[in-house]
């Protein structure tokens, strides 16, 4: 069995209170093992996003057990989420949000001014994330210079700068045309074959087919793993 990175154990996430209560998340079960690509599927509602915040610890379970890298999240202060979040976890979203006024290269930096780590050695790094996604050409350029295939490059230049266990994007070509999502989910299979894990929401079956598992969610539950 390889090693386990992500387990959810009875998890469930509740919005509001009394007759405005909503079930995001009833009693989720779910491992991610190094190596794995799996696509989150399933309707607008189904609780997708707030299982992708909880395994990126943007959130914790109302009930239930969530363990990261064998660090139980109940267990950790908020300041020691946020310090597990920026070592472990890389984040993509459908729109990208990267700083306008700033570069590609200043862009990718960003996550490892809090590493403190020299600005030479940031920048050899954030370089070299930049080439990894094939914007060598592109890396002082701001991001209005950029299309949004281009943007979304850098987006994932930045959420794999600090060599993530895991990387999570919540609907990452959502925003994008259907050549640019070619780009991008090519560049995503290179990066799952050189060893990256992978957690991807989506909606389009031509998305979830690139992964090598599908979980299909339904009213906070998972109801098929294929
Ligand atoms: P999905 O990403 O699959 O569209 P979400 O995880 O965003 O679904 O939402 C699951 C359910 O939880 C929905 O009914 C949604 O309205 C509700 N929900 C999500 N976030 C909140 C919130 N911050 N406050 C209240 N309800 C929320
Ligand atoms: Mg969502």
């Amino acid at each position: 069995m390889s090693n386990l990175i992500a387990k959810l154990s009875n998890v469930s996430k509740l919005y509001g209170e009394g007759s405005l209560e909503v079930k995001a998340l009833d009693n989720l079960n779910l491992e991610v093992h190094q190596g794995d690509y799996l696509a989150v599927m399933g309707a607008s509602g189904s609780g997708k996003s707030t299982a992708m915040n909880i395994i990126g610890c943007l959130d914790r379970p109302t009930y239930g057990k969530y363990e990261l890298n064998g660090n139980s999240v109940e267990k950790l202060t908020d300041d020691a989420l946020a310090d597990l979040r920026n070592q472990e976890l890389g984040f993509v979203f459908q729109q990208f949000h990267l700083l306008q006024d700033a570069t590609a290269l200043e862009n990718v930096m960003l996550p490892l001014l809090y590493a403190c780590i020299p600005f030479s050695e940031r920048k050899e790094l954030a370089e070299a994330a930049l080439k990894r996604v094939g914007l060598k050409d592109r890396m002082n350029n701001h991001p209005n210079q950029l299309s949004g295939g281009q943007q979304q490059r850098v987006a994932i230049a930045r959420a794999i700068i600090n060599k993530p266990s895991l990387l999570l994007a919540d609907e990452p070509t959502g925003a994008l045309d259907s050549n640019t999502t070619e780009d991008v989910l090519n560049l995503f299979d290179d990066l799952h074959a050189q060893g990256i894990t992978l957690v991807l929401v989506t909606h389009e079956d031509e998305v979830a087919v690139r992964a090598k598992r599908r979980a299909l969610f339904k009213d906070g539950r998972i109801i098929k793993i294929s």
